[in-house]
């Protein structure tokens, strides 16, 4: 197991390896790899967090069947390809049977997995899984969509390409009717 000190100590290997060794000591850099360090532990707070705990306590949804969706929900995520950041919106919907989450468990369940090293398609997947897995709904849908550090300071440098990933499951995915009521829901005008 890394400890924090091991971990700030790569910080610093790392900042000698940008700037030299002369100067990586300068006072800008000095308490730099503390602060990374302790960023990263709101970054990468995903780790500490469990899906079955965070779904775990639901309500009577006493009788409602209707499509639950909460849209536009902002989030930011580390690319574990190159450690850089991506960031955007996620839409999340579920079609409840008898029981209901409250609704801001659904925006922490997109950090839960947003909050740690991934590729925009696992959190995508992860979320619907989880929501398939401890609420049991008709459906689940959610539909990511997110602009890439490492696409836009890097590489192919395509400063406006919008990634978008969906999974669609349960009667999300086998009937094209709520398919086409979920989509409308989500592009209705913002408040
Ligand atoms: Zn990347």
């Amino acid at each position: 197991m890394t400890t924090k000190d091991e971990a700030m100590t790569a910080v610093r290997t790392l900042l000698a390896y940008l700037e030299g060794e002369g100067n990586a000591n300068r006072e800008g850099l000095e308490a730099t790899p503390q602060r990374v360090i302790d960023s990263w532990g709101e970054v990468f707070s995903g780790y500490g967090q469990s899906a079955a705990e965070l779904l775990n306590a639901t309500f009577n949804g006493e009788g409602y069947d209707g499509i639950v969706l909460l849209r536009n929900i902002e989030f930011h995520s580390t690319c574990e390809h190159h450690l850089q950041p991506f960031r955007g919106r996620a839409h999340v919907a579920y079609i409840p049977v008898e029981r209901i989450v409250g609704i801001s468990k659904l925006a922490r369940l997109v950090d839960l997995h947003a909050r740690r090293l991934q590729n925009q398609e696992r959190i995508t997947k992860s979320v619907a899984d989880d929501l398939e897995t401890h609420l049991h709904p008709l459906g689940a849908a959610v539909i990511l969509e997110a602009s890439h550090g490492c696409m836009q300071c890097r590489g192919v440098a395509k400063q406006e390409a919008i990634m978008t990933t969906s999974a669609m499951r349960g009667v999300f995915f086998d009937k094209s009717e709520a398919r086409s009521e979920l989509m409308q829901l989500i592009q209705q005008p913002v408040l």
